[in-house]
């Protein structure tokens, strides 16, 4: 006998996000009840024969906020492919809290589960007002102007002033988003990730092009989401990651050299050597 679980991803159908997302087993609590939120355990993806994950094993706590660094080509973005669901393991186990295993969770599923992940380029909707980007983050239905044209509840107007203030674009609102800084769009795309309450967010490089002044601020947003939310953040300004100053895991060559405080690794003979040797 299979649990309700198993016997929902077995189902030889693909999910769009609306059927996933309401789906009772798959918006119900992540289970949590033994610390991590997100496991990966001995992951290896192989591509014809190359492991850009060799036997990786990585827990992430609930509320942890985990940098990870890493040379390129260290694996780091197919890492968060395997949390997306972008790409399976060729062999090892990949769980979010206890009971969901993302190995046999489609794209969309995962999502709807509570996994975002921000990807490098903004992708916000840049002929849409700031208000308006959030308004589409928090609906299902695909297409723009029938969601534009919708009423929204009292609760998810709520909902959009509570990211507005999160992500401080109060005052941005009714902008344009093409016409926002570099910074605030990367803002707003954490907004329209947070509109959609993810128990994990997964950043790509948010940092990459800001002015040292969105810089620090984007430190002190991701510091705030932290507890609420789990963050694991892929970067390599080092300024950044030092400004974080949580825990750190450093990737080379599919696995993890090192993990532990900014100043440890960085003191690491090994981590010194990958990255001079870069
Ligand atoms: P990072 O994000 O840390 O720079 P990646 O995860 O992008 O590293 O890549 C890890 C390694 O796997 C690299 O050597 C890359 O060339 C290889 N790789 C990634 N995706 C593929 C793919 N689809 N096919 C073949 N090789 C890949
Ligand atoms: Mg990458």
């Amino acid at each position: 006998m299979s649990n309700p679980v198993q016997e929902f991803f077995r189902r030889d159908r693909v999910f769009d996000f609306v059927a996933a997302r309401s789906h009772p087993v798959i918006r119900g609590e992540i289970d949590t009840s033994h610390g991590p939120i997100l496991y990966l355990d001995e992951v290896t993806v192989s591509f014809d024969g190359f492991k850009a994950l060799d036997r990786l094993s990585l827990y992430v706590d609930d509320g942890e906020l985990r940098c990870i660094i890493g040379p390129n080509g260290a694996g780091k973005t197919t890492m968060m492919d395997v949390m997306t669901g972008k790409t399976r393991p060729t062999s090892g186990s990949a769980y979010f809290g206890q009971t969901l295993d993302l190995s046999r969770m489609s794209e969309p599923e995962i999502a709807a589960a509570g996994i975002g992940r921000k990807f490098q380029k903004p992708s916000v909707f840049p002929e849409h007002t700031v208000w308006e980007n959030l308004h589409l983050a928090l609906k299902t239905d695909k297409r723009v102007w029938p969601t534009l044209l919708a009423r929204l509840t009292a609760a998810q107007r709520d909902r959009i002033h509570e990211v507005l203030e999160t992500v401080g674009l109060e005052d941005a609102r009714d902008r344009f988003a093409g016409a926002l800084s570099h910074g605030q769009k990367q803002w707003l795309e954490i907004g329209m990730l947070l509109a959609q309450n993810p128990r994990v967010l997964l950043l790509d490089e948010p940092v990459a092009g800001m002015t040292q002044q969105e810089i620090e601020r984007t430190v002190d947003l991701l510091n705030s989401l932290a507890g609420a939310h789990s963050v694991i953040v892929v970067e390599h300004d080092m300024e950044f990651v030092r400004a974080i100053a949580r825990r750190v895991t450093v990737l080379h060559e599919g696995r993890v050299l090192a993990e532990g405080r900014m100043d440890q690794v960085q003191a690491d003979p090994r981590v010194i050597e990958v990255y001079l040797g870069e």
